[in-house]
C-alpha cells in the first residue's frame, strides 16, 4: 500500500478546522479516521483494536490537535505569539508546560543541527510571506530589511530558559516551529494510541508519518514524495515504530519577478535556499526527523552528510532539481524504486 500524497492546496479551505470524521472500519479490525492539524489532513490507521478504542483514540488525539494548534502557532493568537511579542519588547513570560518542553526541544535541534535548524527565525519567515498556512502572503520583501534581520542573528541560543521563565537575549528572536511541529504532533499521537493498547497503527499527516508496529503479517510500506510532481521517488518498508519525514522547498515557494522562492530559509543569509531539494529522513522519533529532514533542506545536496551525521540521521535521501538521489548507504539498502525508475543515485559514506 503507498500511503496517499494529500496536495496542500486542496486543504487550504479547510485551515484551523479540525474536524472528526469519526472511524471508519475499513477491513477486518482495521480502521480509519481523519484529523486536521497545522493545515494538513492526517491520516489515521489503526488495526487490531475495537472500534470503540480506536474512536476514543481518535477524539483524544483531535482535541491534543486543537490545543496545539492554537498554541504553538507562531502567528495567530495564542501563547506563542505571546511569547514572541514579550521577546520583542524585551521581556519574558512563564511559559506552559505545554509549551516549555517544545522550546527545549528547538533549542537542542538548534545545537545538533549546526544552527541550520533555527526556530528562532519566524522574522524572516514572515518577511518572506510564508506565515500562512498556505500559500506565501504579501508582496516580495525589501532585500535589505531581510539582510538587517539576520544581521541581528536571532538564534535559539539566544532564549535563556529558567525554571519555567523563558527570556530571549536578542530581541529579534521570533519563535517559529513550522519545521518540527508536525512531528512532535504526530509523536504524541502515537504516544496516546499506544497508551490505549494500540499496537499496529500508523498516523501520515501528507507523506510526514509515524508508524506503531506493522501492518499485520508485513511491514508499512510507504512512498517518498517526488519533488516536483507528487508522485513517489520509491518506497520504503518502516519497521516497528519508525517514523518518516519529509521537507522540500518544492512545495511552498513564491515566485517574485521570475525568480521562484521555496519556504526554507538559510538562517545565516535570510534568503530562502537557492538549490531545489526535497530531503527525507527515517528514524525513530518525529520531533527529530521532522526537524532534521528541514535542516537538510537547508543544507542541501553538497552539505547535507555532515548535518545528517551530526545530528545522529541513520537513514536520508535527497532528491535534487534533476532527479538526482543523494543518499547513505543503510538508506539505499531499504528503497525500492519504481518498476522502469533508474534515476541517477549519489551513495554517501555511511552515517
Ligand atoms: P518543513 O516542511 O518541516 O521543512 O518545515 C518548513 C517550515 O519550517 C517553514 O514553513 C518555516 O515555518 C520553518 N523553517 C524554514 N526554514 C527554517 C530553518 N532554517 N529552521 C527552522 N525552521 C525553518
Ligand atoms: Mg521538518
Amino acid at each position: 500500500m503507498l500511503l496517499l500524497q494529500w496536495p496542500r492546496n486542496v486543504l487550504g479551505a479547510l485551515l484551523a478546522i479540525v474536524v472528526l470524521a469519526g472511524c471508519e472500519k475499513v477491513a477486518d479490525s482495521e480502521y480509519k479516521a481523519t484529523q486536521y492539524v497545522f493545515g494538513t489532513l492526517v491520516e489515521f490507521t489503526i488495526r487490531g483494536v475495537d472500534a470503540k478504542v480506536a474512536e476514543d483514540a481518535v477524539a483524544a488525539i483531535g482535541h491534543d490537535f486543537q490545543h496545539m494548534h492554537k498554541d504553538w502557532h507562531a502567528w495567530k493568537p495564542g501563547e506563542m505569539s505571546d511569547l514572541n511579542r514579550a521577546f520583542a519588547a524585551g521581556e519574558g513570560r512563564d511559559v506552559s508546560p505545554f509549551l516549555l518542553p517544545l522550546i527545549k526541544q528547538a533549542k537542542v535541534l538548534y545545537e545538533r543541527s549546526d544552527g541550520l535548524f533555527n526556530p528562532a527565525i519566524g522574522g524572516l519567515i514572515g518577511m518572506w510571506g510564508f506565515h500562512a498556512d498556505e500559500l506565501p502572503v504579501g508582496t516580495k520583501p525589501d532585500l535589505d530589511a531581510v539582510r538587517a534581520l539576520a544581521a541581528k542573528a536571532p538564534a535559539m541560543d539566544d532564549v535563556v530558559i529558567d525554571g519555567s521563565h523563558v527570556s530571549s537575549r536578542n530581541r529579534a528572536v521570533e519563535l517559529d516551529f513550522g519545521g518540527f511541529a508536525k512531528g512532535v504532533a504526530l509523536d504524541r499521537a502515537v504516544a496516546r494510541l499506544r497508551a490505549l493498547g494500540v499496537k499496529d497503527a500508523i498516523v501520515n499527516a501528507g507523506g510526514d508519518l509515524n508508524t506503531i508496529g506493522s501492518h499485520g503479517d508485513r511491514p508499512w510500506k510507504v512512498g517518498i514524495r517526488h519533488p516536483k510532481n507528487w508522485g513517489v521517488v520509491a518506497s520504503v518498508d518502516l519497521a516497528g515504530d519508525e517514523v518518516m519525514y519529509t521537507s522540500g522547498n518544492y512545495e511552498r515557494y513564491r515566485e517574485d519577478d521570475g525568480i521562484r522562492r521555496g519556504h526554507i530559509i538559510n538562517p545565516k543569509t535570510g534568503m530562502p535556499v537557492d538549490h531545489i531539494v526535497s530531503s527525507s529522513v527515517i528514524g525513530r522519533e518525529g520531533w527529530l526527523a521532522d526537524a532534521a529532514a528541514t535542516a537538510l533542506s537547508v543544507a542541501g545536496p553538497d552539505g547535507w552528510y555532515a548535518i545528517a551525521k551530526r545530528m545522529g540521521v541513520k537513514y536520508a535521501l535527497l532528491v535534487d532539481d534533476q532527479g538526482t538521489i543523494y543518499m547513505d548507504p543503510a538508506m539505499a539498502a531499504r528503497v525500492v524504486f519504481p518498476d522502469g525508475a533508474h534515476p541517477r543515485v549519489v551513495i554517501s559514506g555511511p552515517l
